[in-house]
């Protein structure tokens, strides 16, 4: 009884605030849903989960070595995917990532490389972005990575320093420097000899998963796998 009333109370709702997908700002048919049918087949699924070396992996190649690395969709520029990602990351919609994550969930299970996973990490953002922002993206993402996977999120290893320094009047090299040095480990512990699934929204050059993944990898016995919600082409 008491969900016939939910439900009823989300049709009368449905009905005065039409739930829209969020690609498309079409109207959707289950409350639940976060993109409409037509966008969830149209957008452009990379299926890198699939093949042991595809681009993501092949982005790292000679830089961190990698178990297994995948995202979910390609980034077009003004694409569905930007639309997506531009959402979670700036209009506060967290929704997206959690939804994007309990989706991409299912898909890596179906993956042979992503089959074992300890902990699932969110790439940290700089502490002083995330209090601007008031959330981190990839958190989102890495909650619904884990609810699917049935995996723990580990908040307690990877950090970003918080240090300040301006990147706008630095040389390509010296940002890629200040990138490598910007993250660290604490409770070591807890990582060794395990699988750990590094997660981020969007993957372009790649310097700052790499930069977290140097760090990880340094620790006795951690295996490393990274996941992203779009891939772009550099
Ligand atoms: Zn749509």
């Amino acid at each position: 009884m008491k969900t016939k009333i939910i439900d009823f109370g989300r049709d009368l709702l449905h009905l005065f605030y039409p739930h829209l997908c969020l690609a498309c700002q079409e109207e959707t048919s289950s409350y639940d849903d976060l993109l409409c049918l037509k966008c969830l087949v149209q957008l452009p699924k990379t299926n890198f989960h699939l093949l042991s070396e595809n681009p993501f992996t092949d982005r790292f190649w000679g830089r961190v070595q990698l178990q297994g690395g995948a995202a979910l969709y390609h980034f077009v520029k003004g694409g569905k995917t930007q639309q997506l990602v531009y959402q979670l990351k700036y209009e506060g919609l967290k929704d997206v990532g959690i939804k994007l994550g309990r989706l991409y969930g299912t898909h890596l299970l179906q993956s042979k490389h992503f089959q074992d996973i300890d902990y699932i990490i969110p790439v940290p953002l700089h502490p002083k972005k995330e209090r601007k922002r008031g959330y981190n993206q990839s958190w989102y993402f890495a909650k619904g990575l884990a609810e699917a996977m049935k995996v723990r999120m580990n908040n307690n290893v990877l950090y970003r320093k918080d240090f300040t320094t301006t990147q706008t009047s630095k040389s390509r090299i010296e940002r890629f420097d200040n990138v490598m040095k910007a993250f660290a480990v604490k409770n070591e512990k807890m990582v060794q000899h395990k699988h750990v699934l590094l997660v981020d929204d969007v993957i372009t050059t790649g310097a700052t998963l790499e930069a977290c993944g140097l760090q990880l990898l340094q620790q006795t016995g951690l295996r490393l796998s990274m996941a992203t919600i779009a891939f772009a082409n550099v």
